[in-house]
């Protein structure tokens, strides 16, 4: 039919069928319905065999519909490229909504536009933006790359010049450690947030109470950005230290006792972890955090355990419609 005859023609008339409700089209979106989101962190496996440990963990996890999953940015080279291949196929393969890490260690200006522009091709429409530590030595000298960018709010604001994109930023409980102060800390996260960061994940913690310090110390200067805590459930002794060095993270001490007394028997260790960060996650709830977001180490049990006890459920229908 002709379109101008169409849109003066008589409709049949149909029964009243409730509309759908519009699939949210990213975090944003998500985080504006106003209910608990969660999310799980994967990385990019090395070997064949950490990549059906990974695939094994993300089936298992997409059975939850959680909000979204995200992949972490490699510091180099291959585990690079393998982020991007498991974050597209993701896209492309599952029902769960990936968001990609992006870092702007080593990489031209040139070169994260192209790296956005894979995303966007494979339908992907969020990114969490961050500045990234020195390769080799993570504590050590931060240099941009020659035609890069320094901070992880300039990052911001070339994602959103190249798209529609939801973007999420890093945030401290602790402060950054390479902050001089909070002040310091506070100022550049609002400067990321008035760069276009639509929400923040933490770096992982142990004490509630420094999560919910960070966000009175945000909200005290006008900075409302919702902060997704990130949970990482500590589950083993040996892990401990090795926390501690890779995050700065402070370690509670009688939780630090429980594991060394049940070093030898890692089903204790793991029953210690997964009660201590589901309290943890029940308080962070009931003090309004807007979501969790789960660390997995590619393995699904610790964080799926802690989410059964949460019983969170989500509605997010996960399937893009545009
Ligand atoms: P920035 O916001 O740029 O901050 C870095 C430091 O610079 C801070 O001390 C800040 O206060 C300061 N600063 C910011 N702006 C200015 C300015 N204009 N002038 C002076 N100082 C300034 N790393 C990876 O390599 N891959 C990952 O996938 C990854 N995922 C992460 C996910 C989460 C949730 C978190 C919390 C961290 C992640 N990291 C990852 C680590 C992160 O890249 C490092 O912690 C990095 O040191 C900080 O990144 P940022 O984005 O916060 O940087």
């Amino acid at each position: 039919m002709p379109a101008a005859l169409a849109a003066t023609a008589e409709r049949p008339r149909t029964p009243a069928t409730p509309t759908p409700a519009p699939t949210p089209r990213g975090v944003r979106e998500l985080l504006a319905q106003g209910r608990p989101t969660f999310s799980f962190e994967f990385f990019p496996p090395k070997t064949d065999a950490g990549e059906r440990t990974l695939w094994a963990a993300i089936r298992r996890i997409e059975a939850l519909a959680p909000s979204f999953v995200s992949v972490t940015y490699g510091a180099g080279g291959s585990s690079r490229t393998r982020t991007v291949e498991v974050t597209k196929r993701i896209a492309t393969e599952t029902t769960l909504r990936p968001v990609a890490h992006l870092t702007a260690v080593g990489h031209s200006v040139a070169e994260l536009r192209h790296i956005i522009g894979q995303y966007a091709d494979a339908g992907i429409r969020d990114v969490l933006a961050l500045r990234g530590d020195p390769p080799g030595d993570p504590k050590g000298r931060w240099t941009p790359h020659p035609d890069g960018l320094t901070h992880a709010h300039e990052l911001v604001t070339l994602i959103r010049r190249l798209g529609d994109f939801t973007v999420g930023v890093a945030a401290f409980p602790e402060r950054h450690p390479r902050s001089p102060s909070w002040t310091e800390d506070i100022r550049h996260f609002a400067a990321k947030c008035r760069a276009g960061a639509d929400y923040a994940i933490t770096q992982m913690f142990f004490h509630a109470e420094d999560y919910l310090r960070l966000r009175d110390r945000l909200h005290a200067v006008g900075c409302l950005t919702p902060v997704i805590p990130e949970i990482m459930p500590a589950t083993d002794f040996r892990q401990i230290r090795r926390f501690a060095e890779l995050s700065d993270a402070r370690f509670p001490d009688h939780l630090a006792r429980r594991l060394e007394a049940a070093k030898d028997n890692p089903a204790d260790g793991h029953r210690i972890g997964v009660e201590y960060a589901t309290a943890m996650s029940e308080r962070l709830l009931a003090e309004g955090a807007p979501g969790l977001h789960y660390i997995t180490l590619n393995k699904s049990t610790a964080t799926l355990e802690i989410h059964q006890n949460l019983n969170l459920t989500t509605d997010h229908a996960t399937t893009d419609t545009e």
